[in-house]
Protein backbone atom coordinates (compact mmCIF):
# COMPACT_ATOMS: atom_id res chain seq x y z
CA UNK A 1 0.00 0.00 0.00
CA UNK A 2 1.40 3.28 -0.96
CA UNK A 3 1.60 6.60 1.55
CA UNK A 4 -0.46 9.81 0.32
CA UNK A 5 2.47 11.36 -1.22
CA UNK A 6 3.57 7.80 -2.93
CA UNK A 7 0.64 7.91 -4.40
CA UNK A 8 0.88 11.56 -5.53
CA UNK A 9 3.96 10.59 -7.05
CA UNK A 10 2.76 7.60 -8.56
CA UNK A 11 -0.10 9.04 -10.19
CA UNK A 12 1.74 11.96 -12.42
CA UNK A 13 4.60 9.51 -13.47
CA UNK A 14 1.69 7.56 -14.72
CA UNK A 15 0.22 11.09 -15.93
CA UNK A 16 3.85 11.59 -17.71
CA UNK A 17 3.95 8.32 -18.88
CA UNK A 18 0.69 8.01 -20.72
CA UNK A 19 -0.25 5.07 -18.49
CA UNK A 20 -3.81 5.90 -18.76
CA UNK A 21 -6.28 4.38 -21.39
CA UNK A 22 -9.85 5.16 -22.53
CA UNK A 23 -12.10 2.11 -22.96
CA UNK A 24 -15.07 2.75 -24.74
CA UNK A 25 -18.57 1.09 -23.74
CA UNK A 26 -21.02 1.41 -26.92
CA UNK A 27 -24.22 2.78 -26.13
CA UNK A 28 -26.87 1.24 -29.02
CA UNK A 29 -30.36 2.02 -29.78
CA UNK A 30 -31.97 -0.62 -28.99
CA UNK A 31 -35.07 -0.25 -31.36
CA UNK A 32 -33.29 -0.47 -34.43
CA UNK A 33 -29.61 -1.81 -32.87
CA UNK A 34 -27.79 0.57 -34.13
CA UNK A 35 -24.99 2.35 -32.33
CA UNK A 36 -25.66 6.09 -30.55
CA UNK A 37 -22.22 6.35 -29.08
CA UNK A 38 -19.98 5.30 -26.23
CA UNK A 39 -19.00 5.76 -22.82
CA UNK A 40 -15.54 6.89 -22.14
CA UNK A 41 -14.25 4.36 -19.15
CA UNK A 42 -10.55 5.19 -17.41
CA UNK A 43 -8.28 1.91 -17.20
CA UNK A 44 -4.72 2.31 -15.90
CA UNK A 45 -2.12 0.08 -17.64
CA UNK A 46 0.51 -1.48 -15.57
CA UNK A 47 3.55 -2.43 -16.87
CA UNK A 48 3.04 -6.23 -17.37
CA UNK A 49 0.32 -5.36 -19.76
CA UNK A 50 -2.22 -5.57 -17.45
CA UNK A 51 -5.47 -2.95 -17.13
CA UNK A 52 -5.92 -1.92 -13.64
CA UNK A 53 -10.65 -1.07 -13.49
CA UNK A 54 -11.65 1.97 -11.32
CA UNK A 55 -12.47 0.47 -8.85
CA UNK A 56 -8.89 -0.37 -7.83
CA UNK A 57 -8.05 3.75 -7.57
CA UNK A 58 -11.02 6.04 -8.62
CA UNK A 59 -11.69 6.04 -4.38
CA UNK A 60 -8.39 6.47 -3.51
CA UNK A 61 -7.61 9.38 -6.20
CA UNK A 62 -10.60 10.83 -5.19
CA UNK A 63 -9.93 10.96 -1.62
CA UNK A 64 -6.64 12.40 -2.75
CA UNK A 65 -8.06 15.38 -4.97
CA UNK A 66 -6.40 13.65 -8.07
CA UNK A 67 -9.66 12.56 -9.82
CA UNK A 68 -10.19 16.12 -11.64
CA UNK A 69 -6.78 16.31 -12.89
CA UNK A 70 -7.78 12.46 -13.99
CA UNK A 71 -10.64 13.39 -15.72
CA UNK A 72 -8.91 16.28 -17.84
CA UNK A 73 -6.90 13.60 -19.00
CA UNK A 74 -9.42 11.45 -19.91
CA UNK A 75 -10.83 13.91 -21.68
CA UNK A 76 -8.10 14.86 -23.52
CA UNK A 77 -7.27 11.20 -24.82
CA UNK A 78 -11.22 10.99 -25.87
CA UNK A 79 -11.17 14.89 -27.77
CA UNK A 80 -8.03 13.09 -29.46
CA UNK A 81 -8.97 10.20 -30.04
CA UNK A 82 -12.22 11.88 -31.86
CA UNK A 83 -9.94 14.19 -33.72
CA UNK A 84 -7.86 11.38 -35.14
CA UNK A 85 -10.88 8.92 -35.98
CA UNK A 86 -11.75 12.11 -38.05
CA UNK A 87 -9.56 12.13 -40.20
CA UNK A 88 -10.25 8.86 -41.38
CA UNK A 89 -13.36 9.06 -41.91
CA UNK A 90 -14.53 7.99 -38.74
CA UNK A 91 -17.16 9.06 -36.31
CA UNK A 92 -17.57 7.97 -32.77
CA UNK A 93 -20.68 9.10 -32.48
CA UNK A 94 -21.74 10.93 -28.85
CA UNK A 95 -18.63 9.79 -26.42
CA UNK A 96 -19.72 10.26 -22.86
CA UNK A 97 -17.31 11.30 -20.94
CA UNK A 98 -17.29 11.12 -16.60
CA UNK A 99 -16.75 13.42 -14.26
CA UNK A 100 -16.08 13.32 -10.37
CA UNK A 101 -18.65 15.21 -8.81
CA UNK A 102 -16.03 17.13 -7.02
CA UNK A 103 -15.30 19.60 -9.69
CA UNK A 104 -18.43 21.11 -9.64
CA UNK A 105 -16.52 22.92 -6.30
CA UNK A 106 -13.97 24.33 -8.66
CA UNK A 107 -14.44 27.49 -9.91
CA UNK A 108 -14.83 27.82 -13.73
CA UNK A 109 -14.10 23.98 -14.18
CA UNK A 110 -17.20 23.88 -16.80
CA UNK A 111 -15.15 27.21 -19.24
CA UNK A 112 -12.15 25.04 -18.90
CA UNK A 113 -13.83 21.85 -19.94
CA UNK A 114 -15.01 23.68 -22.98
CA UNK A 115 -11.88 25.76 -24.21
CA UNK A 116 -10.17 21.77 -24.33
CA UNK A 117 -12.76 20.70 -26.29
CA UNK A 118 -12.60 23.36 -28.63
CA UNK A 119 -8.99 23.22 -28.79
CA UNK A 120 -8.93 20.17 -30.37
CA UNK A 121 -11.71 21.01 -33.15
CA UNK A 122 -14.26 18.71 -31.34
CA UNK A 123 -18.00 19.69 -31.22
CA UNK A 124 -20.54 19.63 -28.67
CA UNK A 125 -22.66 17.33 -29.93
CA UNK A 126 -19.69 14.36 -30.15
CA UNK A 127 -18.91 14.89 -26.20
CA UNK A 128 -21.40 14.50 -23.35
CA UNK A 129 -20.64 14.31 -19.67
CA UNK A 130 -22.09 11.72 -16.83
CA UNK A 131 -21.61 13.17 -13.41
CA UNK A 132 -21.06 10.40 -10.92
CA UNK A 133 -21.96 9.88 -7.10
CA UNK A 134 -18.63 8.36 -6.20
CA UNK A 135 -17.02 10.74 -4.23
CA UNK A 136 -17.04 10.69 -0.46
CA UNK A 137 -17.31 14.67 0.35
CA UNK A 138 -19.49 15.03 -3.02
CA UNK A 139 -20.60 18.64 -3.62
CA UNK A 140 -23.65 19.83 -2.11
CA UNK A 141 -27.13 20.08 -4.38
CA UNK A 142 -26.74 23.66 -5.04
CA UNK A 143 -22.90 23.64 -6.48
CA UNK A 144 -24.14 20.44 -8.15
CA UNK A 145 -26.92 22.78 -9.65
CA UNK A 146 -24.61 25.12 -10.74
CA UNK A 147 -22.22 23.00 -12.37
CA UNK A 148 -24.69 20.85 -14.24
CA UNK A 149 -26.50 24.39 -15.72
CA UNK A 150 -22.78 25.78 -16.32
CA UNK A 151 -22.14 22.84 -18.40
CA UNK A 152 -25.22 23.02 -20.34
CA UNK A 153 -24.59 26.68 -21.00
CA UNK A 154 -21.90 25.93 -22.44
CA UNK A 155 -23.94 23.86 -25.12
CA UNK A 156 -23.12 19.71 -23.44
CA UNK A 157 -25.95 17.38 -22.66
CA UNK A 158 -25.31 15.85 -19.26
CA UNK A 159 -26.15 12.69 -17.84
CA UNK A 160 -26.95 11.53 -14.03
CA UNK A 161 -25.25 8.75 -13.56
CA UNK A 162 -26.20 5.42 -11.59
CA UNK A 163 -29.61 6.75 -10.78
CA UNK A 164 -31.50 5.33 -8.06
CA UNK A 165 -28.10 4.77 -6.10
CA UNK A 166 -26.14 6.83 -3.61
CA UNK A 167 -27.74 10.14 -1.84
CA UNK A 168 -30.50 12.74 -2.69
CA UNK A 169 -30.75 11.90 -6.56
CA UNK A 170 -34.67 12.34 -6.49
CA UNK A 171 -33.93 15.80 -5.01
CA UNK A 172 -30.40 16.76 -7.30
CA UNK A 173 -33.23 15.44 -9.87
CA UNK A 174 -35.94 17.95 -8.80
CA UNK A 175 -33.11 20.90 -8.37
CA UNK A 176 -30.80 20.22 -11.62
CA UNK A 177 -31.28 20.24 -15.11
CA UNK A 178 -29.77 16.85 -16.93
CA UNK A 179 -30.56 15.84 -20.59
CA UNK A 180 -30.33 11.75 -19.63
CA UNK A 181 -31.07 9.87 -16.97
CA UNK A 182 -28.72 6.70 -16.61
CA UNK A 183 -30.51 3.73 -14.98
CA UNK A 184 -28.36 1.54 -12.78
CA UNK A 185 -27.13 -1.71 -13.55
CA UNK A 186 -28.42 -2.78 -10.01
CA UNK A 187 -31.87 -2.05 -10.77
CA UNK A 188 -31.19 -3.31 -14.67
CA UNK A 189 -30.10 -6.97 -13.31
CA UNK A 190 -33.35 -7.16 -11.20
CA UNK A 191 -35.58 -6.92 -13.95
CA UNK A 192 -38.03 -9.67 -13.34
CA UNK A 193 -38.30 -8.86 -9.81
CA UNK A 194 -42.15 -7.69 -9.24
CA UNK A 195 -41.07 -4.51 -6.85
CA UNK A 196 -38.07 -3.89 -9.36
CA UNK A 197 -40.29 -3.89 -12.25
CA UNK A 198 -42.80 -1.31 -10.37
CA UNK A 199 -39.80 0.98 -9.93
CA UNK A 200 -38.19 0.84 -13.43
CA UNK A 201 -41.51 1.54 -14.47
CA UNK A 202 -42.66 4.47 -12.80
CA UNK A 203 -39.05 5.67 -13.16
CA UNK A 204 -38.69 5.51 -16.82
CA UNK A 205 -42.45 6.72 -17.18
CA UNK A 206 -41.12 9.77 -14.91
CA UNK A 207 -38.30 10.62 -16.71
CA UNK A 208 -40.53 10.83 -19.99
CA UNK A 209 -42.54 13.35 -18.39
CA UNK A 210 -39.34 15.38 -17.34
CA UNK A 211 -38.33 15.07 -20.84
CA UNK A 212 -34.93 13.08 -20.06
CA UNK A 213 -33.88 10.67 -22.21
CA UNK A 214 -33.35 7.53 -20.41
CA UNK A 215 -30.43 5.22 -20.82
CA UNK A 216 -30.23 1.49 -19.20
CA UNK A 217 -26.64 0.02 -18.15
CA UNK A 218 -25.79 -2.89 -17.69
CA UNK A 219 -28.13 -4.44 -20.03
CA UNK A 220 -26.87 -8.23 -20.75
CA UNK A 221 -30.07 -10.13 -21.78
CA UNK A 222 -32.64 -10.05 -24.42
CA UNK A 223 -35.58 -10.29 -22.03
CA UNK A 224 -33.94 -7.36 -20.22
CA UNK A 225 -34.58 -5.31 -23.37
CA UNK A 226 -38.02 -6.72 -24.18
CA UNK A 227 -38.51 -5.07 -20.72
CA UNK A 228 -36.88 -1.80 -21.21
CA UNK A 229 -38.37 -1.52 -24.62
CA UNK A 230 -41.75 -2.11 -23.52
CA UNK A 231 -41.47 0.38 -20.62
CA UNK A 232 -40.08 3.44 -23.35
CA UNK A 233 -36.30 3.12 -22.73
CA UNK A 234 -34.88 3.05 -25.94
CA UNK A 235 -30.97 3.24 -25.46
CA UNK A 236 -28.81 0.55 -24.27
CA UNK A 237 -25.16 -0.20 -22.72
CA UNK A 238 -23.95 -3.33 -21.46
CA UNK A 239 -22.54 -6.95 -22.48
CA UNK A 240 -24.97 -8.02 -24.34
CA UNK A 241 -24.04 -5.24 -26.77
CA UNK A 242 -20.41 -4.86 -26.14
CA UNK A 243 -18.01 -4.96 -23.17
CA UNK A 244 -15.43 -2.00 -23.62
CA UNK A 245 -13.16 -1.63 -25.94
CA UNK A 246 -9.82 0.17 -26.95
CA UNK A 247 -10.15 2.36 -29.49
CA UNK A 248 -9.17 0.15 -32.54
CA UNK A 249 -11.40 -2.01 -31.76
CA UNK A 250 -14.76 0.50 -31.26
CA UNK A 251 -13.74 1.72 -34.64
CA UNK A 252 -13.86 -1.81 -35.84
CA UNK A 253 -17.19 -2.80 -33.70
CA UNK A 254 -19.13 0.00 -34.49
CA UNK A 255 -18.13 0.17 -38.01
CA UNK A 256 -19.57 -3.09 -38.28
CA UNK A 257 -22.55 -2.34 -36.13
CA UNK A 258 -23.26 0.68 -38.17
CA UNK A 259 -25.05 -1.29 -41.13
CA UNK A 260 -27.29 -2.85 -38.03
CA UNK A 261 -25.22 -5.31 -36.74
CA UNK A 262 -27.61 -6.22 -33.81
CA UNK A 263 -30.77 -5.76 -36.50
CA UNK A 264 -30.38 -9.55 -36.11
CA UNK A 265 -30.67 -10.04 -32.70
CA UNK A 266 -33.25 -7.22 -31.81
CA UNK A 267 -35.19 -8.23 -34.92
CA UNK A 268 -37.52 -10.59 -32.59
CA UNK A 269 -38.44 -7.51 -30.96
CA UNK A 270 -40.27 -6.41 -33.73
CA UNK A 271 -41.57 -9.94 -34.67
CA UNK A 272 -44.11 -9.30 -31.91
CA UNK A 273 -42.02 -10.57 -28.96
CA UNK A 274 -42.81 -7.11 -27.33
P1 LIG B 1 -20.19 3.88 -14.61
O1 LIG B 1 -19.90 5.23 -15.12
O2 LIG B 1 -21.54 3.61 -14.11
O3 LIG B 1 -19.77 2.88 -15.78
C1 LIG B 1 -20.42 1.68 -16.02
C2 LIG B 1 -19.66 0.51 -15.43
O4 LIG B 1 -20.43 -0.66 -15.57
C3 LIG B 1 -18.34 0.24 -16.13
O5 LIG B 1 -17.43 -0.29 -15.15
C4 LIG B 1 -18.71 -0.84 -17.13
O6 LIG B 1 -17.62 -1.64 -17.55
C5 LIG B 1 -19.69 -1.64 -16.30
N1 LIG B 1 -20.64 -2.37 -17.13
C6 LIG B 1 -21.22 -1.92 -18.26
N2 LIG B 1 -22.07 -2.83 -18.77
C7 LIG B 1 -22.04 -3.89 -17.93
C8 LIG B 1 -22.72 -5.16 -17.93
O7 LIG B 1 -23.53 -5.48 -18.80
N3 LIG B 1 -22.45 -5.99 -16.88
C9 LIG B 1 -21.57 -5.67 -15.91
N4 LIG B 1 -21.36 -6.55 -14.92
N5 LIG B 1 -20.90 -4.48 -15.89
C10 LIG B 1 -21.14 -3.60 -16.89
P2 LIG B 1 -15.96 0.29 -14.97
O8 LIG B 1 -15.34 0.60 -16.29
O9 LIG B 1 -15.26 -0.65 -14.04
O10 LIG B 1 -16.21 1.67 -14.26
C11 LIG B 1 -16.72 1.71 -12.93
C12 LIG B 1 -17.01 3.12 -12.53
O11 LIG B 1 -15.81 3.91 -12.41
C13 LIG B 1 -17.86 3.89 -13.54
O12 LIG B 1 -19.19 3.53 -13.40
C14 LIG B 1 -17.59 5.33 -13.13
O13 LIG B 1 -18.37 5.69 -12.01
C15 LIG B 1 -16.13 5.26 -12.69
N6 LIG B 1 -15.30 5.75 -13.80
C16 LIG B 1 -14.84 5.09 -14.90
N7 LIG B 1 -14.10 5.92 -15.68
C17 LIG B 1 -14.12 7.13 -15.07
C18 LIG B 1 -13.56 8.43 -15.39
O14 LIG B 1 -12.89 8.65 -16.41
N8 LIG B 1 -13.82 9.45 -14.50
C19 LIG B 1 -14.57 9.27 -13.36
N9 LIG B 1 -14.77 10.32 -12.55
N10 LIG B 1 -15.09 8.07 -13.04
C20 LIG B 1 -14.88 7.03 -13.88
MG1 LIG C 1 -20.78 6.57 -16.21
MG1 LIG D 1 -23.23 4.31 -14.16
Amino acid sequence: MLNCADMKQRFFHAIKNGEFCVWYQPQVDMRSGTPRGAEALVRWKMADGGFVEPAGFVAELERLGLMERLDEEVLQIVCRDIREGKKRGFSPGTVSVNLSRLHAEKAGTADRLKEMVERHGVSRREVSFEITETAENAANDIVMTEFAGCLRENGFRIAMDDYGIGGSTLKLLLESRFDILKLDRHFVSRIGDPRTDIILDSTIAMAGRLGLEVVAEGVETIDQIHFLMRHQCFIGQGYYYSRPLDYEQYVRWKRAAGDSWFCGKTNALENGRI
